[in-house]
């Protein structure tokens, strides 16, 4: 199969405002009835033509009958950890499946990872859905159906207030998807979110770097992982493509909005990355620079032998970027329980 699904080009949730505008333009409707139908779709998350109630009956029963639909993803099993956050189960139209987890910041707000591919192809080493290799990318409405979707597993009266590519897959690798996904989920018609609430991880795919930031004012976070292309090569095969000085090349160039700064991820793997002196050189390569370091703790899976560091040692690489000026923070492990944490994303063959 290829990696590239095809658009149901008869899915209300895989249309934008421009190409409703003009089907119904084809059908005679005012103008109008296009952004009323766009946003029961994705402000108001309906999952049928039936319930868009300001629709006129005829205009409800031409869509039917001409085969629409609305909705792209089904939840199928959630699971809850006991930290609360929750990671739902999203089945695909094909019988593929991803997932995507609602992560509690406190104050009845979530913040959403979003999946952006079946699987990934980048094969890092840490990671348990690089083991299982790329299936395909999703479309753009089978991304932001995730959030429209999500909204009625959370806790009542909270809110989904800010969303994470930091799910399935890499989001560069499925650009045009996650650019699709994007202009839905930063439109004031459809789901309404300001950039600045938007997160797009990257394994560091330095030439799609530089069209997101012509494309849209997104945040941007790099997973850096290591300080030498040695270690990176190793645990990240990307590198040998787009090596650390192109990297860094890449997040100077930027354009990062005034006040911004750019995320750059840091997983410790004991023994491997974590020593004072990678700590020291992480600091050398991102001096001057406006960037929020966050360092995540190894999340264990089966396989591939690393070991998460003890605490002591995270305490002693954080305060050395911390006396370097940098902002640190130590990303708090959550939904561990329910293999729900960074990196461990994936259905996991049931026992036997
Ligand atoms: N593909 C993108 C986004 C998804 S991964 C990327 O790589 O950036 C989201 C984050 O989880 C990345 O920073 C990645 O380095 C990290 N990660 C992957 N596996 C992990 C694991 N087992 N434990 C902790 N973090 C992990
Ligand atoms: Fe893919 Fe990101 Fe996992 Fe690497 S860390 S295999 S890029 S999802």
């Amino acid at each position: 199969m290829s990696i590239r699904p095809e658009l149901p080009i008869k899915n209300l949730t895989e249309l934008g405002l421009p190409e409703l505008e003009a089907l119904f333009a084809s059908w005679g409707e005012p103008r109008f009835r296009a952004k009323q139908v766009y946003q029961w779709v994705f402000q108001k998350g309906a999952r049928s033509i039936d319930a868009m109630t300001n629709l006129s009956k005829a205009l409800r029963t031409r869509l039917t009958d001409e085969g629409y639909a609305v909705g792209r993803v089904r939840v199928g099993r959630v699971s809850e950890s006991i930290d609360s956050t929750r990671k739902l189960a999203i089945k695909l139209d094909d019988g593929a499946a991803v997932e995507t987890v609602l992560i509690p910041m406190g104050d009845n707000k979530f913040s959403q990872c979003l999946s952006s591919q079946v699987g990934c192809a980048l094969d890092c080493q840490f990671c348990y859905t690089g083991t299982l290799g790329l299936s395909r990318h999703l479309t753009p409405g089978e991304i932001v159906d995730q959030v429209i979707v999500a909204r009625a597993h959370l806790p009542e009266g909270a809110r989904i207030t800010h969303l994470v590519y930091m799910g399935m897959g890499e989001p560069l690798h499925n650009f045009d998807g996650v650019i699709g996904s994007l202009a839905r989920i930063c439109d004031p018609d459809g789901l309404g979110y300001s950039h600045r609430r938007v997160t797009v991880s990257t394994s560091g795919l330095v030439p799609q770097i530089e069209r997101l930031g012509q494309t849209v004012p997104v945040n941007l976070a790099l997973s850096l992982n290591a300080t030498t292309d040695e270690v990176r090569d190793a645990i990240m095969p990307v590198n040998k493509r787009w090596p650390i000085a192109s990297l860094m090349a890449a997040l100077r160039a930027y354009p990062l909005p005034p006040r911004r700064k750019l995320t750059v991820e840091y997983v410790l793997l004991g023994g491997v990355n974590d020593t004072d002196a990678d700590a020291r050189r992480l600091g050398d390569l991102l001096r001057g620079m406006a960037v929020r370091v966050n360092l995540i703790p190894w999340n264990p899976f089966q396989g591939p032998g690393y070991d998460r560091p003890a605490e002591d040692r995270v305490h002693a690489f954080h305060r050395i970027l911390d006396a370097q000026g940098f902002t640190v923070t130590v990303r708090v492990t959550k939904g561990l329980d329910i293999d729900a944490a960074c990196g461990q994303l994936g259905e996991r063959p049931t026992a036997a």
